[in-house]
């Protein structure tokens, strides 16, 4: 009997009809199979909490944890209570009744370990375990929570923990496409991709997959499959590169609006003043990604320009306020109208003139280029937040990832 982890996200459990077709399409996995079943909050619960959190502007990490990963409670104990009715043996689970122990980062805790053989215990008892995904505990017994989107990541965590055979993540697109299908509608399905190209696709703003779960599947050397929970179609398989049929130059293209630029002129250029600037922002656990340094004119001073998460911009600005006689800098701005658009793929690796056919398609198009950070296998730029549809999809017309069919 093989043993598969199967994780819905928030649409795939939206109301009950579709809590009801999640339990149908379990119940078909089950004549085979033992199921640990991973359960995002229905679509727009975690928003909301997040909405109320926002309200009473509270800055208290526990509680916060606490509002933001109650929706998934009500799914679990939901498709519970329906596969009960249906006479299978389910067991709903929290994420501390695993547990799930993870660091004490509240909203973006990182998993320390998942207890084996307690779930290999339950499995004995029970055919499905319904697992809250989202949500752990730490060591001082208080709930976290992964980060948005971090139900994939439970599931991951899950599946390589136990050895399944399988991790199934079901969503409402039916695969990872060479672009968002909701701004590109010529977008083409993948069928199998490497995880480096998925680790770089969601980490530029790819939603469909927590970026942590695509490191861990790697980690691990799990298969992943992204499918949909309403159709029945193939989806997309990521894999180890050695098992990839065709490497393509450029797979997709992807965007993010959820940084902000953040520029501060006037620093003396001398060793160190990096190291310092970036390591105030680490101290504070403060993700920085696209980094500029320039020269100013006078040979003296120096700006440096980069980019860190629309919800991280506060700290960062406060940090560096509140150490303006250590860094010494002239002045401080910041822009929450940018846009990150990558273009990534395997084969890049091997091919040059990528990065150029990106930088003319966007100067055609009249796209200033704010920044650029690049990897063996991915180029993001930085632009204006306002031209990010037309980017994306000129960026995507340019390197002939359109869907033919
Ligand atoms: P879930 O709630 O199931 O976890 P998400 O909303 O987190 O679903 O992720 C699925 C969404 O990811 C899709 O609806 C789609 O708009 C978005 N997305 C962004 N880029 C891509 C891509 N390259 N391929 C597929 N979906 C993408
Ligand atoms: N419900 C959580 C969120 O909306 C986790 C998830 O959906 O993966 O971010
Ligand atoms: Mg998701």
């Amino acid at each position: 009997m093989s043993l598969i982890v199967m994780k819905f996200g928030g649409t795939s459990v939206a109301d009950i009809n579709k809590i009801n077709n999640v339990a149908d399409i379990v119940l078909k996995e089950l004549k085979s199979n033992k199921i640990i079943v991973v359960l995002s909050a229905m679509a727009g619960v975690t928003n909301k909490m997040q909405e109320y959190i926002n309200n009473i502007e509270s800055n208290e990490r526990i509680e916060n944890d606490l509002i933001l990963t109650s929706g998934e409670s009500v799914t679990i104990g939901i498709l519970s209570s329906i596969l009960k009715k249906r006479n299978i043996k389910s067991l709903p689970l929290l994420g501390w009744q695993v547990p799930i122990v993870t660091d004490d980062n509240h909203q973006k805790a990182k998993i320390l370990n998942i207890d084996k053989k307690r779930i290999n215990t339950f499995l004995e008892f029970n055919d499905v375990l319904v697992i809250a995904g989202f949500q752990g505990v730490d060591l001082s017994g208080n709930i976290t929570s992964l980060g948005r989107g971090g139900s994939d990541t439970t599931a991951v965590a899950i599946a390589s923990a136990v050895n399944a055979d399988r991790c199934d993540i079901y969503t409402d697109v039916d695969g990872v496409y060479s672009a968002d299908p909701n701004i590109v509608s010529k977008a083409k399905k993948i069928p199998q991709m490497a995880y480096e190209e998925m680790l770089e696709m969601a980490s530029t703003g790819a939603k469909v997959l927590h970026t942590r779960s695509v490191e861990l599947a790697m980690k691990n050397n799990l298969v992943l499959q992204v499918l949909s929970s309403i159709t029945k179609k193939s989806g997309t398989l990521i894999l180890d590169e050695k098992n990839l049929i065709e490497k393509e130059i450029v797979s997709g293209v992807s965007y993010s609006m959820a940084e902000s630029k953040v520029t501060i002129s006037g620093i003396p250029d001398k060793p160190g003043i990096s190291a310092q600037i970036f390591g105030l922002l680490a101290d504070q656990n403060i993700n920085v990604d696209m980094i500029v340094q320039n020269i100013s004119q006078d040979g003296i001073n120096a700006n440096i320009t980069f980019t860190v998460p629309n919800n991280e911009l506060n700290l960062a600005k406060e940090t560096l306020k509140n150490n303006l006689n250590k860094i010494n800098y002239k002045s401080l701005q910041t822009d929450e109208n940018v846009s990150k658009i990558s273009v990534i793929g395997m084969g890049m690796m091997s091919q040059s003139g990528v990065a150029q056919k990106m930088f003319k398609t966007l100067a055609d198009n009249s796209i200033n280029i704010l920044a650029i950070s690049t990897s063996e296998i991915k180029i993001s730029v930085l632009i204006d937040e306002r031209y990010t549809n037309i980017a994306v999809k000129s960026l995507h017309e340019a390197y002939n990832l359109i869907n033919k069919k």
